[in-house]
């Protein structure tokens, strides 16, 4: 089971067997997910399958803090929570986890990649649990209007999950120092300048990152 993994250039490495470890560290926690997004490869079963991301059964707490006691990861530069599916739907986890290891590593920088809709799984304001120990949260916005959003994510919380994800965003602001929205290159110049201007409305910056295939 791949727990830990470092990735380049949408190749990825397990941890075992490495020493010396300068590159960002991903921790592959779950495949659950409420959405099913139209580019996901976890939407045809056996690309799923077939990926060594793809967990059979989920670790538990403990066995992924004792993964990281494997490694000396002091030279590591960020922790990303991220895998293949939703990280919050394990966000009790996520901050128990990233607790210890700041106990460990006070220097290293935690990011959880999110596609924002954790208040709407949990049914609760989740983001006062992200205080001190995570330092970013990276959301996928995916576009600019609750339609278009609904349309590319078909997640299980019908059309208000757009407001819903935008609402979070601003709520993660106040515990958590770095925001970040998120969009693919691909969606075309003007998508991706409508985006901006929907978190410009918020006070929350853009980043366009590659798609890859
Ligand atoms: S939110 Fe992420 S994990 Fe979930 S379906 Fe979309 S791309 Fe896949």
């Amino acid at each position: 089971m791949v727990i830990l993994y470092t990735a380049k250039n949408g190749e990825y490495t397990s941890l075992q067997g490495q020493s010396n470890i300068k590159d960002n560290v991903y921790v592959n926690l779950t495949n659950r997910c409420p959405a099913a997004c139209t580019f996901c490869l976890r939407n045809t079963k056996e690309m799923a399958e077939s990926n060594s991301l793809w967990l059979k059964r989920e670790p538990t707490r403990e066995e992924i803090i004792s993964e990281f006691d494997k490694y000396d990861l002091s030279k590591c530069n960020e922790i990303i929570f991220c895998g293949f599916g939703e990280p919050m739907e394990r966000v009790y986890d996520i901050v128990e986890i990233a607790s210890y290891i700041k106990r460990k590593y006070k220097d290293m920088h935690i990011r959880i990649n999110t596609n924002g809709l954790a208040n709407l799984i949990h049914e609760k304001d989740i983001t006062p649990l992200l205080k001190g120990s995570i330092d970013t949260v990276s959301i996928s916005l995916n576009a600019s209007n609750a339609e278009e959003y609904y349309k590319i994510t078909r997640n299980k919380f019908g059309i208000k999950s757009y407001d819903e994800m935008l609402k979070f965003a601003v709520e993660c602001k106040k515990y958590v120092p770095n925001v970040v929205m998120t969009v693919v290159d691909c969606i075309g110049e003007e998508e991706i300048e409508s985006c901006r201007r929907v978190c410009n409305e918020i006070g929350l910056p853009l980043r366009v990152r590659p798609f890859e295939e």
